[in-house]
């Protein structure tokens, strides 16, 4: 067959719009990233079912719910490799009860009842083969997550593709909230460079993009923390009355995207992140 065959199954806003990707295959199917809610799980099992070949593995990109809150859905018809990269896997461990503590009383039902680990962690720059498929992993460390990698899909003689989780949003509002939008900004530097050859970008939100996508994260990510300084004053706290200019300058910055509540949700952890950093020296 031609191919592989990338497939998205996005979610709709309750579900951030999440994206997984299905990567099918001569002998079967790989799932990247897998989904928040019950609802858009069993639609993407079912989706996996309907290309009616095997799973063959899921790997997961970052440790956040959007992400690897689907593996346990998918692997009930039978437990396939559940690969990560070690910090990612690690970092799985370490917040998914606290997650469902923090988010499973405003989902309710559409919380998945249990967590499915990650049981194939990865060193950085493992590879990974499915017959044609050869997926690579990037370790990154803390970025948009608290720790961060992509996974690089070579297949044949065709360019290669990336799957990026979470590096950058494509076109929507992007979580903040964990607090290392400095990590975050160092990485993208790197990336662009490092992804060049790289013909499609796969991102955990929004459509796929060519390597541009990093500078615009980039540029978001700095008037965002820009805004943030001046509105929080040094204070490690944005306060209530400066929340609704915050909102609707990062609003005019990118018109019309979804996801605006991500603006408020991470104002606090970056105001927090820039009163413990040192201030850049004036000039720099
Ligand atoms: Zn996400």
């Amino acid at each position: 067959m031609a191919g592989p065959f990338v497939h998205t199954y996005r979610a709709a806003e309750p579900g951030l719009h999440v994206n997984s990707y299905l990567v099918e295959a001569e002998a079967g199917v790989v799932v990247v990233d897998t989904n928040l809610l019950v609802s858009d799980i069993e639609a993407l099992h079912a989706r996996v079912r309907a290309l009616n070949k095997p799973l063959l593995a899921i790997l997961v990109t970052h440790p956040h719910p959007d992400h690897f809150n689907g593996v346990f859905g998918l692997v009930q018809d039978s437990e396939v490799p559940v690969y990560a990269a070690a910090s990612v896997a690690r970092a799985i461990g370490e917040v998914a009860e606290a997650k469902r503590e923090q988010w499973s009383p405003t989902y309710g039902a559409e919380w998945p009842a249990k967590t499915y680990y990650p049981n194939s962690p990865l060193a950085n720059r493992a590879e990974v083969r499915f017959g044609e498929l050869t997926f690579t992993v990037r370790e990154l460390g803390p970025a948009e997550s608290h720790a961060d990698s992509y996974f690089v899909l070579s297949a044949g003689g065709r360019a290669p593709v990336a799957f990026i989780g979470d590096l950058a949003f494509n076109g929507m509002h992007p979580y903040t909230a964990d607090g290392h939008s400095a990590g975050w900004l160092a990485t993208l530097d790197v990336l662009a460079s490092e992804l060049a050859d790289v013909g499609t970008l796969y991102p955990g939100h929004g459509d796929p993009a060519g390597p541009g996508v990093f500078a615009e994260q980039r540029r978001y990510l700095l008037y965002y923390r820009e805004l943030v300084r001046r509105l929080s004053g040094g204070q490690g706290t944005v306060p209530p009355s400066a929340r609704a200019e915050l909102d609707a300058a990062m609003q005019a910055f990118l018109p019309g995207a979804p996801l605006t509540w991500m603006i408020g949700l991470g104002a606090d952890a970056v105001a927090g992140e820039l009163a413990a950093a040192p201030a850049a020296p004036a000039g720099s």
